[in-house]
């Protein structure tokens, strides 16, 4: 049977555009739809704009430090409107590059929405159909909102990069990289930010010394994080006042006021498209009460298979809406394959790039590769960073004995300066095989050091191997290759 082509990839984002690239490399001929922009979550509304969101926020502290080391400098103000346009120029000039690579691949773009019809038929949204040999689903997924009525008052991570103004009281909800990224994003630029999780600690599933102390630091620079604690109404401040006791509401967006658990009205009117951008009143689990300029909810993403016609053509999905795949990327239906965050596995763009490439290895190279998912280092951008690969102390005790090597410290650069911030540097090794299962950092570019440290941790070095590296001094990662006697052991 011939077909039109021999992979229809549907979603360009980081992974689909690298499959569809790969494959095409290797002579097949390849389509890509794409409904929104190339590049998907990571370059679009996700990992760029948020990084360049983190260096835009750290320069206020950073001017401070300038300061303490003798310049004679002043902040200013941060111009929102400014740094979005450039933003949003560099977001242009990253999707024109997407675009181009595509092209010079040869692989045929398709602007519109696509969808399955059968195991070899795509359907775009104009109606017209192809068929292929192979259809590759790469279309990631997105934030959801927690189920509280006028939820949708509330902004996702999507909208912070469009929003007009910047906001001067934000309430953040959630604890996981999302919501922990833009609270220290956010107060960096000067917003007044609040932080509800639900949990007994920020960023679950992570080591619990590293998640204290990035929750101490983020109390310490003026984040208001409240734990065990949830959203449980909102409604605009405006419908809210009209039927509030007028004492107890507050005239501006200021943020949390503990006023216990005095009766506001009734339940406000459901909000309207009007009500957006205004103040939004809202109470917490705690029975606190408080008005904020935006309300954001970080509370995690989902598969975004809706309406794709995956079950109708033998696609099984999991209990989250994940597309079910094997080792190989391969759903249930065997031409259908699934790369990156539709499959659930682990939602990282370098994950969903491996995959991508795996896949072409495995249809298109006649070399069945499974993506490796062990020891994937990872980074939060939370200011201090995060930077993690393999165990945590708390997994790793699970599992076996083990030494804990930790230290944290006041680093030179800010004990110079004045500041109170420690970092912390942090091994966990195997009392059996002395294989380092773990490293932790939290520091200033914890993201490069961790990119570096997971190459010896991946190849399963020893503690030992790691005390044989001479010490780069004076560093802040030289504790790395010091640290003589464990901290623990258990
Ligand atoms: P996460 O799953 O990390 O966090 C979701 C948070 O929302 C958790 O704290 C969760 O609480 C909370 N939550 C979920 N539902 C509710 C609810 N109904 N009410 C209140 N709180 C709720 O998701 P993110 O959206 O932050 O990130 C998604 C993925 O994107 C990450 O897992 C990561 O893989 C990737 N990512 C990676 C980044 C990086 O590499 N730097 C940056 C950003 C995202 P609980 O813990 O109790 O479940």
């Amino acid at each position: 049977m011939s077909f039109d082509y021999d992979l229809f990839v549907i979603g360009g984002g980081s992974g689909g555009v690298r499959a569809a690239r790969t494959s095409a490399q290797e002579g097949a001929k390849v389509a890509l739809a794409e409904e929104y922009r190339l590049g998907g979550t990571c370059v679009i509304r996700g990992c760029v704009p948020k990084k360049l969101m983190v260096f835009a926020s750290s320069y206020a502290q950073r001017m401070k430090d300038a300061q303490a080391y003798g310049w004679d400098v002043t902040p200013g103000d941060f111009s929102w409107p400014d740094f979005r346009k450039k933003l949003h120029a560099e977001l242009d000039r990253l999707e024109g590059v997407y675009g181009r690579l595509l092209d010079g691949s040869d692989v045929e773009v398709f602007a519109q929405r696509a969808k399955v019809k059968d195991p070899h038929t795509v359907e775009l949204a104009d109606g017209t159909t192809y068929t292929a040999k192979h259809i590759l689903i790469a279309v990631g997924g997105h934030p959801v909102r927690p189920d509280i009525p006028n939820a949708d008052l509330g902004l996702v991570s999507n909208d912070i990069f469009l929003m007009e103004e910047m906001p001067k009281s934000v309430l953040i909800i959630g604890g996981g990289y999302i919501a922990c990224e833009f609270a220290c994003i956010l107060n960096g630029l000067g917003v007044k930010v609040t932080q509800f999780y639900r949990g007994a600690q920020i960023l679950r599933g992570f080591d619990d010394e590293a998640r204290g102390l990035i929750a101490e630091q983020m109390k310490a620079q003026g984040i208001d994080l409240h734990l065990g604690t949830n959203i449980v109404e909102m409604a605009p401040a405006s419908h809210h006042e009209e039927r509030a006791d007028t004492e107890a509401v507050m005239e501006e967006p200021v943020g949390l006021t503990n006023i216990g658990d005095k009766t506001l009205g009734n339940n406000p009117e459901s909000a309207t498209s009007e009500d957006a951008g205004k103040p939004i009143w809202v109470k917490a689990t705690n029975g606190s009460e408080g008005v904020f300029d935006h309300v954001f909810f970080a509370t995690g993403r989902t598969p975004s298979v809706e309406g794709l016609g995956l079950e109708e053509a033998g696609v099984k999905l999991g209990r989250r809406g994940e597309i079910e795949v094997d080792d190989y990327s391969q759903t249930s239906v065997p031409s259908i394959y699934a790369i990156g965050d539709v499959t659930g596995r682990i939602e990282l763009t370098p994950v969903a790039i491996r995959e991508g490439m795996a896949f072409t290895e495995t249809v298109f190279k006649g070399n069945p590769t499974k993506p490796d998912h062990e020891l994937v280092p990872s980074a939060i951008f939370t200011q201090p960073e995060y930077g993690a690969i393999g165990l945590t102390e708390e997994q790793a005790r699970d599992q076996e004995p083990i030494e804990v090597y930790a230290t944290s410290f006041k680093p030179m650069n800010h004990a110079f300066a004045g500041r109170d911030d420690r970092v912390l540097m942090k091994l966990i090794v195997s009392q059996e095989t002395r294989k380092v299962l773990g490293c932790h950092i939290v520091a200033d570019d914890a993201g490069e050091m961790i990119q570096l440290a997971g190459i010896a941790v991946k190849m399963g070095a020893t503690k030992e191997d790691f005390d044989r590296v001479c010490a780069v001094h004076p560093t802040m990662a030289e504790e790395l290759v010091t640290m003589k006697s464990p901290a623990r052991t258990s």
